[in-house]
């Protein structure tokens, strides 16, 4: 099966294996690992060994978000939150549950914030103490950039959290050259292409240890994870960590150094976002996003008019072999597909082909023909295709 969705993305098979173990996390072998692991984190990241600090939770990516907004941002707290899609939706209800308070500035989902709506939302809410914002957004497909959201708040003495799970890995960004961010969160699981079941945020060490308690949950907070790395060893893990699940993310870190790392990642899924448009758009579809905010990670396009279901399509991609996601995140009706995972420039082009039969297929039909076929039992109408 070729999975192209956005996370948890395909996986080499390496990976995989190295799952198939016991393992007892507090033995010295899985602590080096575990440590090792932080470290290199760290790195990716561009961040300052002793002033960030690698910082991983259990869970997936919205544990950790949520763990950054409750460290970071006080009960109570107002926070800039640009609003053009739906894992924006989440922060703002990760926050408001956890009673920090989102001022959102209203955008469309095709495109990302401006430079000049930051400067005048933080004009007009000089009451905020952060900006959070998502940077690759996953319902979409566009990147809201972290050097306009740094700069913006930089020129405003403003805090930053990045929501980066599905763009960390693949997008460019150092730590170093961004004073102003607070925390900088991802998970293994997409454009690193190890496993879901944990997430890492790093952080500035000194901001980070000040917040210790603010985040009003023990599991939560991130300066409790930063105290018991300081206490006992950055290979100690707090609690039971998802450890097979960091000893997969271990080899796919090998696996990414080994291909050449961000840059070579970007390029691969920028090819296979290229082959994704041009070859859609040939086959007659509409791509969501305006190519100038298209990002690398994820295509969404309009679906196609008629009779067009997106469980039916999706169900004869699969019997082809594809697996796309069953739903979409747009204000309109569009299926999407992940450029990201273990996933090749020539699996993009089979997957095109395979795309391009199936609505053949599907439009081919004539209405007559489907009917009789759906009304013989024991054939579902998806074995028509
Ligand atoms: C995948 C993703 C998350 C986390 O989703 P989980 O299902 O909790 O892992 C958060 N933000 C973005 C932008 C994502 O793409």
């Amino acid at each position: 099966m070729l999975l192209l969705i956005p996370g948890p993305v395909q996986t080499d098979p390496r990976v995989r294996a190295a799952m198939a173990a016991d393992i007892a996390p507090w033995d010295t072998d899985f602590r080096t690992e575990y440590a090792a692991i932080r470290a290199k984190v760290l790195e990716l990241a561009g961040g300052l060994p002793g002033e960030h600090a690698t910082l991983p939770l259990q869970g997936s990516g919205h544990f950790i978000v949520e763990a950054a907004l409750r460290t970071f941002i006080p009960a109570g707290g107002r926070f800039l939150l640009p609003m053009n899609g739906t894992y924006a939706e989440r922060i703002h209800r990760l926050a408001s549950e956890a009673g920090r308070v989102p001022v959102t500035i209203e955008l469309p989902d095709t495109r990302p914030v401006t430079a000049a709506e930051l400067d005048a939302a933080f004009a007009a809410h000089p009451e905020v103490t952060h900006l959070c914002a998502v940077v690759s957004e996953t319902g979409s497909g566009i990147i809201n950039d972290p050097e306009v959201l740094g700069a913006a708040a930089r020129r405003a003495g403003k805090r930053v959290i990045l929501d980066a799970v599905s763009a960390f890995g693949a997008w460019p960004f150092r730590l170093a050259d961004h004073p102003e961010v607070d925390a900088l969160v991802f998970t293994p699981n997409k454009c690193l292409e190890g496993m879901p079941g944990v997430g890492f945020a790093v952080c500035p060490v000194e901001r980070t240890r000040a917040r210790h308690g603010q985040a009003g949950s023990w599991s939560l907070d991130l300066a409790d994870v930063l105290l018991k790395a300081e206490l006992t060893g950055s290979g100690t893990p707090r609690f039971t960590p998802a450890a097979q699940v960091l000893r997969a993310f271990g080899v796919a870190l090998h696996l990414y150094e080994e291909e050449g790392g961000q840059p070579a990642r970007l390029a691969r899924y920028l090819e296979n976002m290229r082959i994704l448009r041009e070859g859609m758009e040939a086959l007659g579809l509409r791509p969501y996003l305006a190519a100038e905010h298209q990002g690398p990670i994820i295509g969404t396009f309009h679906q196609p008019g008629g009779g067009f279901e997106l469980q039916r399509f999706v169900d004869a991609l699969k019997r082809r072999g594809v697996l796309i996601s069953n739903f979409y995140n747009t204000t309109e009706p569009t299926f999407r597909i992940g450029c990201i995972g273990t996933v090749a420039p020539d699996d993009m082009r089979h997957a095109v082909r395979v795309i391009g039969d199936v609505l053949r297929e599907l439009n081919a039909l004539p209405p007559e023909l489907e009917s009789q076929l759906m009304a013989r039992p024991g054939l579902p109408p998806g074995d028509i295709l």
